[in-house]
């Protein structure tokens, strides 16, 4: 049965300033075609305004983060309301970034979610293990228990991105079988939780998906495409992505 469409989630982390993204949507603009796979761009938070404007048509964006407030006495923070106005389809929850440099629980993580939702937005809701978890062989268990609590109260309208800590930004990606081996997993944990919906969620990979081995990733039968850091900033990368898809 043919599974979700593919779709490249782009996460730019702290980087381009709110007219570079401008100027790199417009660049992509210039040489995108619609192709097999759907392209998100997950933009730091002052750089979304105007920016969907600026990509190709069809190119949806998202942020990065999202308070699990609806709003009021939260100086800093970006709610679900201002993503969705600034035209935002997505929003990445629980980033392995988050977790360790804002120590975000598996609780916050569902409060995100949940607010996302709420919002109409689809959170993109991030799990993985470290090296201590993987070389001890705990992966799979470690991985299914964050995402249940990551997953607490949050219904189906929802993207799970498999990313292995010791995998991002270190050049260091898993194998299409390890990738293919926890999408796996936690397909059988969203069936546990939303039944037959779960064949047409979306399980990403994330974690040093480049253009030379986005193909072989996503063409693994549990995995509906990637989550990129690196390989997103340069128009030329996400193209030859797209290309070898
Ligand atoms: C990420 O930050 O989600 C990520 C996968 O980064 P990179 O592609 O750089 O490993």
């Amino acid at each position: 049965p043919a599974g979700p469409r593919t779709l490249l989630a782009l996460n730019w982390k702290m980087n381009k300033t709110p007219t570079e993204a401008r100027a790199w949507g417009r660049e992509l603009a210039g040489e995108y075609r619609r192709g097999k796979a759907e392209v998100a761009v997950m933009a730091p938070a002052i750089s979304l305004y105007g920016l969907k404007e600026a990509l190709p048509g069809g190119v949806d964006i998202g942020g990065q983060d999202v308070s699990a407030h609806e709003s009021g006495a939260y100086t800093g923070e970006i709610s679900a309301a201002m993503l969705r106005d600034a035209e935002c389809t997505y929003v990445i929850v629980g980033h392995s970034e988050r977790r360790e440099y804002h120590g975000e629980t598996d609780a916050a993580v569902a409060a995100k979610a949940r607010q996302a939702q709420a919002h109409g937005l689809t959170p993109i809701v991030c799990v993985g293990e470290g090296l201590d978890v993987r070389e001890r062989g705990e992966h799979v268990a470690y991985t299914l228990a964050q995402l249940r609590g990551s997953l607490e109260g949050v219904d189906e309208r929802v993207v799970v991105a498999y990313e292995p800590v010791w995998a991002i930004g270190t050049g260091r990606t898993a194998t299409a079988g390890d990738a293919e081996e926890l999408a796996a997993a936690i397909r059988g944990a969203l069936r546990e939780r939303y039944g037959d919906l779960a064949d047409g969620l979306r399980v990403l990979y994330g974690g040093s998906v480049k253009p030379d081995n986005v193909a072989s990733i996503c063409g693994q039968p549990n995995v509906n495409g990637a989550l990129v850091g690196g390989a997103s900033l340069g128009v030329g990368d996400v193209l030859g992505m797209l290309a070898a898809l």
